[in-house]
């Protein structure tokens, strides 16, 4: 499939990256094609980011077929352009639209859209210590129809966000609160997909979350409530003793990309990592006896949080002297290193541009 490209007119002026936060401003461009049962995926192109024009039937609004991803595309200190582990977002992309009954994409199509993308958008990608670009790919149902059913008829579209370094003031610990009211998701359900309806599910525990003085919620399982699934949008780690522990996948959980690679990092520097499950008892126990040393949550966004606090109920459970640990700030450094391509690349996780 060809891809066209539509230069716009109007270039916005790029703000300066001390300016940039996340996901507060848009490259001129974004990509986009779409599918129908007749043609499949067609119509690929490159345009001037705009609105997008729906009916208000559409079943995205109405059933809540939307899936997206989130990644980066990092400049080096000799000004080059580089993905992290890009291949991967789009295969977990497929799973998601597979479980969310949506037409799966081609992912080396993509990828090679994707990169026509960066490129026309070159400029976008800031190089200030610890900024990127944030890449947002997204699908979702346009059938106007109100019958439930999955829709016919699919948008994919690719937007570029520059972001700021996220740490700008510092690597700073998170406090983070239980939920005991509510769940995130179920085995069974969606909860393994990245599908709109798990954010909106998430907003009421995590208001009550930051009305309480925390930052994110931490998520029990919705079966029993009792073992531990993940943060927010991170998936979360926990060093007990010398082991490294995080939750298995239950299904209910993201398999986060970051995830994968502080299991695969730590075991090769030697590091016992289980991935089984753990209960908030468990957690509680651990810091009791004195082996929770360090605590700390993994995705794209952040990369790695150290956690400080976790709260449940009327118990607080304090890890270390509230300083990032010694671990978690090697996986910071190494990932990152990769990333940004200021150490050499030995995992494969890197696509140049
Ligand atoms: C995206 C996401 C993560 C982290 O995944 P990465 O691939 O590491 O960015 C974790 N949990 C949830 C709920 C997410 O949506």
């Amino acid at each position: 499939m060809e891809i066209s490209v539509l230069e716009t007119e109007k270039k916005r002026i790029k703000p300066e990256d001390s300016k940039l936060g996340f996901g507060q401003f848009f490259t001129d461009h974004m990509f986009s094609m779409d599918y129908s049962e007749e043609k499949g995926w067609h119509d690929a192109r490159i345009e001037p980011y705009s609105e997008i024009s729906l009916l208000p039937a559409a079943m995205v609004f109405h059933y809540g077929q939307a899936i997206f991803e989130g990644l980066k595309a990092y400049r080096t200190p000799e000004g080059k352009i580089q993905l992290f582990r890009a291949r991967d977002n789009f295969a977990r992309f497929n799973r998601s639209a597979k479980g969310m009954c949506m037409p799966e994409i081609d992912v080396d199509f993509v990828m090679q859209a994707l990169k026509k993308l960066i490129l026309v958008e070159k400029n976008w990608v800031p190089g200030s210590d610890g900024t990127s670009l944030y890449i947002r790919p997204t699908m979702i149902a346009t059938d106007s129809f109100l019958g439930v059913r999955a829709s016919n008829t699919y948008r994919f579209f690719i937007i570029l966000s520059p972001v700021a370094a996220y740490y700008a003031e510092g690597f700073n610990p998170l406090k983070i609160w239980v939920s005991t009211d509510h769940v995130r998701a179920v085995r069974g359900g969606v909860g393994e997909f990245k599908t709109a309806g798990n954010y909106a599910a998430s907003l009421t525990a995590g208001t009550e979350a930051v009305e309480a003085g925390y930052a994110q919620v931490l998520w029990l399982d919705g079966i029993e409530r009792k073992y531990i699934e993940e943060v927010g949008a991170m998936n979360i780690f926990f060093l007990m003793g010398d082991k490294l522990v995080t939750p298995e996948l239950s299904g209910s959980i993201l398999p986060g990309i970051t995830r994968y690679s502080v299991i695969q990092l730590a075991q090769k520097w030697g590091i016992t990592v289980s991935e089984r499950k753990i209960s908030i008892d468990e957690l509680i126990e651990a810091e009791k006896a004195g082996e929770l040393k360090e605590v700390f949550g993994s995705g794209t966004a952040a990369v790695i949080s150290p956690v400080k606090e976790v709260r449940y109920g009327d118990k607080v459970i304090k890890i270390g002297d509230g300083t990032p640990g010694t671990l978690t700030m090697k996986l910071y450094n190494a990932l990152t290193d990769i990333q940004y391509g200021k150490k050499e690349d030995t995992e494969n996780w890197i696509e140049p541009i």
